[in-house]
């Protein structure tokens, strides 16, 4: 059978590929198509054909899938964001876990039934909507001139104005119309991506969800004189930086939980969001929150009574969906088993927040985190609660790692990993196996290359004991994974740390 462009077809759904699209098939002939569900019939018009498949796009649901969901946001199909909301929560959860799976068997090699065995089920939420403490939203103007904010249509950076998303906070649209209306009031400009001109490229907002205290960042585009800087990149003055600057502070201030108001410049033209200069224009430069780690293996999640207190600035990391944070940080916790006599790395670890959690269990916690600002939250973190076994260290985890190990013959029982959605280095992870910790806890926020570097792992001596995926990000396609890898070979350990001296003198 032949498509051509703009045919119609009828087809049942059949399957979900990666990115949530629905698959479809046709006298052997394999049809993606967005938005359309697993367990649809639809009508769907020809948009690309190649020899064996197609991409089309959906123009009619025929008979609904009992999957289907009723989505809360209209915008849900034209948005980047959620490429899942029409299927129902359940479903989402055994899509996720089945792509977890898949990854594990394709790209790690693994086998089929020893997958099974190991695998735990996904942990998902009761409430799966307005879980984000964090959103960004872009800055432009429409087709008759009006300042817009809301989503990025997916793949495309054209602005679908929305200032209700349903997986954020509902103060973050007072918050956004509130901005709106002073850069209306005083013709502040929004950033052109075309031109580079224009002056309001982002608003950040965080939100501490125990605390409820309130930061928003303004990501402008001007450069600004050179200004003495402060290790944390965090300047405190009151330079004009807007337009009519305090009455927009003044507006903002009057908003319940407001902490911090500051401004990121950012004059490249990137897709990078913020810039790395940040001035706090009021309020307090951080914000803080609040997390507590419950015992996973009791029923209901109970609270153990670990509760730490965390400062956030807004250029470091810090998990969006703090109701299930609180999960996934008992399960990586769980995981690696601590006693109280062990010696533990945490590489990729933001502003320590697994690493305090960890530290509270472990002899002695070490951190690794590429951006200083977070480490310097992460050194007053470890103040704050009072934690004195916790040093911390910035730079790369696969450069910081091998120099740490070459010259000073680091050890570890435990290592635990926590990587952007790349994934680790090869250099950080042949690191990991020659310290040869008893104990590799790995959380993954992209199960693909989870997959690839479990391998390696795999391949190094190491074996998946236990692994569960976290639905960190419920509406989307993506979700976290946390796997345990033992030792194999726990015998042939070296205590690194005792013997490098002697080491040193035999490689000489
Ligand atoms: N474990 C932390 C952070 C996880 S996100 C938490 O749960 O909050 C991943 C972190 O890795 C980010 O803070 C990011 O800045 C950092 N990162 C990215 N590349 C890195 C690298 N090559 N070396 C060390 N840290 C890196």
């Amino acid at each position: 059978m032949d498509y051509r462009k703009n045919d119609l077809v009828t087809v049942t759904i059949e399957d979900m590929g990666t990115e949530g699209e629905g698959i479809g098939k046709v006298d052997g002939f394999t049809l993606f198509i967005k938005d359309a569900v697993i367990g649809d019939t639809v009508e769907a018009r020809i948009l690309k054909s190649k020899k064996h498949y197609a991409y089309a796009r959906l123009e009619k649901v025929i008979t609904p899938s009992p999957f289907r969901a009723e989505p809360k946001c209209p915008y849900h199909r034209q948005c980047g964001g959620c490429q899942i909301q029409a299927l129902s929560y359940q479903k989402q959860l055994e899509f996720k876990e089945s792509k977890v799976r898949n990854n594990l068997i394709r790209i790690g090699g693994f086998d089929e039934t020893f997958i099974d065995s190991v695998m735990e089920p996904i942990v998902g939420m009761d409430n799966p909507y307005n879980y984000r403490n964090k959103a960004q939203y872009p800055v432009g103007t429409d087709k008759n001139g009006n300042i817009v904010t809301g989503f990025y249509a997916g793949r495309t950076h054209s602005i679908i104005a929305n200032t209700n998303c349903y997986l954020g906070v509902p103060q973050n649209e007072e918050i956004l119309k509130c901005i709106l209306s002073y850069m209306e009031r005083n013709k502040v400009t929004a950033y052109n991506e075309e031109n580079g001109q224009g002056l309001v490229r982002h608003i950040l907002i965080r939100t501490g969800f125990t605390s409820g205290e309130i930061m928003v960042c303004l990501v402008i585009n001007k450069k600004t004189a050179k200004l003495s800087y402060q290790a944390s990149g965090i300047q405190k003055q009151n330079n004009e930086f807007l337009p009519a600057q305090g009455e927009l502070l003044r507006d903002l201030a009057s908003i319940k939980g407001m902490t911090s108001v500051s401004v990121s410049i950012n004059t490249e033209k990137t897709n990078v969001i913020m810039g790395k200069e940040i001035h706090c224009l009021w309020g307090s430069p951080t914000i803080q929150d609040t997390i507590h780690v419950r015992d996973m293996q009791k029923e209901g999640y109970p609270f153990t009574g670990q509760e730490l207190t965390f400062k956030i600035s807004p250029l470091s990391f810090y998990q969006v969906n703090p109701v299930q944070t609180e999960k996934l940080y008992s399960l990586a916790l769980e995981y690696a088993g601590l006693t109280g006599q062990e010696t533990v790395w945490d590489l990729y670890c933001g502003i320590g927040t697994i690493s305090l959690f960890l530290a509270a269990k472990a002899k002695q916690v070490y951190g690794v985190e590429i951006v200083p600002q977070a480490i310097e939250d992460a050194k007053e973190n470890a103040v704050r609660n009072g934690i004195e076994n916790a040093e911390f260290f910035v730079g790369k985890a696969e450069e910081v790692l091998p120099q740490k190990y070459r010259d000073e013959g680091i050890y570890a029982d435990v290592i635990v990993v926590d990587p952007p959605r790349k994934g680790c280095d090869e250099a950080c992870l042949g690191t990991m196996l020659q310290m040869k910790p008893e104990r590799i806890v790995y959380v993954s926020c992209d199960s693909a290359t989870l997959a690839r570097d479990l391998k390696v792992l795999c391949d190094g001596g190491y074996e998946v004991k236990r692994v569960r995926a976290v639905d960190q990000f419920p509406m989307s396609v993506h979700t976290e994974t946390v796997c345990l890898l033992g030792n194999r070979k726990p015998d042939v350990r070296v205590k690194i740390s005792v013997e490098t001296e002697e080491l040193k003198k035999k490689e000489k």
